[in-house]
């Protein structure tokens, strides 16, 4: 039975359940190493990105047309003698595939996997009707038997230890079975299971295609169990959401290449199964199977017109979201999901099950785009939960307090930047001013973010301090600005300090422009998008991008939201497209500007030698594509870069993220915070002050050794003396 909650309180005690249950992050955490591994692997020599494209393509090409695909369809389908149902809602669809049932004296079915039959709760159904059903998916028969729902779209018991599963076993068939021999407990299972494939009137299967050109559905499966599903009994029902329509083979193929390398790491699947029409068979009086094909639409046509949420109908349910999803990896499908799980579920849950049910699920992401990064079908997950998190608030009629206040701050910069100047005046009796951080945090924190230190304000922000800085370079090799954001500007103003001496030893003439404001990304986290396009507005306004050669970035999520995220926010603005292009083609990371632009030299650095392990920001490798320059640059000037585990993991802060979700950024930053120390190195370098905020206070509250710095600050500070 599937228990998601649908409020905070209740959510919050169900993550605590789940960070508590150690067998659960051990089993996610090995999965995930040897996945990434294997994933990379599976795809040698494939060219994955015109494959992912081909795929997002195909998919986009179909959606519009689901209706006329589903008759072209339904016409082959049933002229080879399989009979085609359209269901318009979970309800409908139960009550035609029980209906089927009845007509044909049936009374234990078989199933094989498919989350289409999950969404509509269809054996709790058939169960209801009087039918017996039996999963034959050997995860899903664990589940099953617990009575609990799948914890990922493919491994639906990945949350269970093999102890777990041979106490299972060992209480349903009454015989002890050894509760460490994975290779018993699968006999054990076909032992259980064969009787109920032979004692079969009909086989439920969902489908992973339809070809509409020739009305063949198709099935990718690794067990074999959906081949015995499909063929031994006389009655076969597909159940098939109407997105899986494809005009022809030859796009199926291509989701067929991905599908399992994306999946597990696997470069093939076991069984692929095709199947056109009622083929022969010899328990069926007839002497032909009797095949139903069911379509269920529940909200997909209305989706597939939607202009924003379309492309969450291009998912081809590979898994890949959850594997790679640092939330997941710390509390599992059953806290992140409904019924889908992992990022798409978070949207999905929305437009199939309900704001009940997404209302918590879908706060609890950190934007960090490793989904995004993996998805097969080019989704932006990441976006379309945000944009699904401002529909249940609208939905709902409240926002949380905090949305409001920052939301009326953050349009107003002078409110804005006088609330921080205010902050960094009534913090002084709790700082400590040696070690610049909080002595204690003040009470609107609370305990929960006792997991890291917390970096006092400034005293003076870099805005203030700039107009005595400002260097004046005479014949510049290039003019650049400088776009800070609240964390360098008004709590590590050190860090935009340090790129100035670099940039005016390599003549080059930085500029600051007054005007700016935040990037407007924690807007974006709260789903307050209105607030988010006036900020837009107010920063391009304010950079003037026509005066520089470059606009650049200290923080990598200021950078990929100027540079990714404008592009969408402001679409809807014709009049700025122009200087929204001139803009983003401008905007540029520290590392890459000084690699591939300016080319810095060794011999301008001290080469010391000491040893550094990196952080690679969300927003920079997979936001900004930058992977190569930061850990160049090291080397360049003088560093020993020691590489890291998971240096691409997310840090676990993901601004206000870290604040609703405290106790699974502290999970994710102390695995980072583990792996760093594991190098040996002395320095932990990354180039976002997010991330340093989040790993030093981190690495503070440990006591560990390690000192957490911005690239700019130690880059220059081995420059040569001049
Ligand atoms: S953006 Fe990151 S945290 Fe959010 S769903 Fe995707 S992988 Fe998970
Ligand atoms: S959203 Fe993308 S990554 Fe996630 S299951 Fe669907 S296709 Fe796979």
């Amino acid at each position: 039975m599937i228990q998601t909650a649908q409020d905070m309180k209740t959510y919050r005690k169900k993550i605590h359940k789940a960070l508590g249950n150690q067998f659960l992050r051990k089993a996610l955490d090995n999965f995930a190493s040897s996945y990434k591994a294997s994933r990379v692997k599976a795809f040698e020599g494939i060219d994955l990105e015109a494959l992912r494209c081909r795929i997002a393509d195909n998919k986009d090409h179909a959606l519009p047309h689901l209706e006329s695909l589903f008759q072209q369809f339904k016409e082959k389908a049933e002229a080879a003698g399989a009979v085609v149902h359209l269901a318009a809602t979970a309800a409908e669809a139960n009550d035609i595939i029980a209906q089927i049932a009845r007509d044909n004296g049936v009374r234990a079915i078989v199933k094989s996997k498919s989350m289409t039959a999950e969404e509509i709760h269809l054996n709790d159904h058939l169960e209801a009707e009087g039918f017996t059903v039996t999963e034959t998916d050997l995860g899903e028969w664990i589940i099953q038997l617990r009575h609990e729902g799948p914890s990922h779209m493919v491994m639906p018991a990945i949350h269970l230890s093999r102890r777990q599963v041979g106490g299972l076993f060992t209480d349903v068939t009454g015989r002890p079975v050894d509760l460490e021999d994975i290779d018993r407990m699968v006999k054990v299972a076909r032992k259980e299971l064969r009787p109920a494939f032979l004692a079969a009137d009909m086989g439920v299967s969902g489908a992973n295609f339809a070809i509409a050109d020739t009305g063949t559905i198709g099935l990718v499966t690794n067990e074999g169990n959906a081949r015995l599903t499909t063929t031994l009994p006389r009655v076969h029902v597909a159940l098939v959401g109407l997105d899986k329509l494809l005009p022809n083979l030859e796009a199926a193929l291509d989701i067929l290449k991905i599908l399992p390398r994306n999946a597990t790491g696997q470069a093939l699947t076991s069984y692929v199964t095709w199947i056109t029409g009622a083929v022969e068979c010899a328990a069926s009086s007839t002497g032909k199977k009797i095949l139903h094909i069911v379509f269920l639409d529940n909200g997909r046509l209305a989706l597939a017109r939607d202009p924003v949420f379309s492309e969450a109908l291009r998912c081809i349910r590979c898994g890949a979201c959850a594997n790679v999803c640092p939330v997941y990896g710390k509390v599992g499908g059953h806290a992140l999901g409904h019924v889908y799980i992992g990022a798409i579920g978070l949207i999905l849950t929305y437009f199939y099950h309900g704001k009940n049910n997404d209302r918590a699920i879908v706060r609890n992401c950190l934007n960090c785009q490793a989904c995004k990064s993996v998805c097969p079908a080019h989704i932006d997950l990441p976006y379309l939960i945000k944009q699904v998190y401002g529909n249940v608030l609208k939905d709902d009629g409240v926002k949380p307090a905090k949305n409001t206040i920052l939301s009326f701050a953050m349009k107003n910069r002078k409110l804005f930047h006088g609330m921080l100047r205010m902050a960094s005046v009534l913090q002084k009796p709790i700082v400590q001013k040696d070690a610049g951080v909080l002595r204690h945090l003040p009470f609107v924190f609370g305990k929960s973010q006792d997991f890291r230190t917390l970096p006092a304000l400034a005293e003076t922000p870099f805005r203030e301090q700039w107009p005595s800085l400002r260097p004046r370079i005479s014949e510049p090799v290039y003019r650049v600005a400088l776009f800070g954001g609240c964390l360098v500007d008004f709590v590590s103003p050190e860090q935009a300090v340090a790129l100035m001496k670099l940039l005016t030893v390599h003549h080059v003439q930085m500029e600051y422009p007054m005007g700016q404001t935040c990037c407007g990304l924690p807007a974006v986290m709260m789903a307050e998008t209105e607030t988010a396009v006036e900020v837009a507005i107010q920063n391009l306004q304010a950079m003037s991008p026509c005066q520089y050669d470059y606009i650049l970035v200290l923080c990598a999520s200021c950078g990929s939201h100027l540079k990714e995220g404008y592009r969408r926010l402001l679409a809807s603005k014709p009049e700025l497209a122009e200087t929204l292009k001139t803009f983003q083609s401008k905007i540029m990371d520290f590392s890459s500007f000084m690699v591939n632009v300016l080319k810095v030299d060794p011999q301008k650095f001290v080469q010391t030698h000491t040893s550094v392990a990196y952080h690679s920001p969300c927003h920079l490798c997979r936001g900004l594509g930058v992977t190569r320059e930061p850990r160049e640059l090291l080397r360049t000037a003088g560093l020993n870069y020691i590489p890291c585990a998971d240096e691409d993991v997310c840090c676990g802060f993901g601004g206000s993220y870290s604040l609703d979700f405290p106790e699974i950024s502290a999970a994710i930053l102390n695995q980072k915070l583990d792996h760093v120390e594991s190098t040996g190195a002395e320095i932990l370098v990354t180039d976002c002050p997010g991330c340093v905020l989040q790993l030093r206070g981190g690495m503070n509250q440990r006591g560990g050794r390690v000192r957490v710095r911005h690239i700019a600050e130690v880059v220059a500070e081995n420059l040569k003396p001049r």
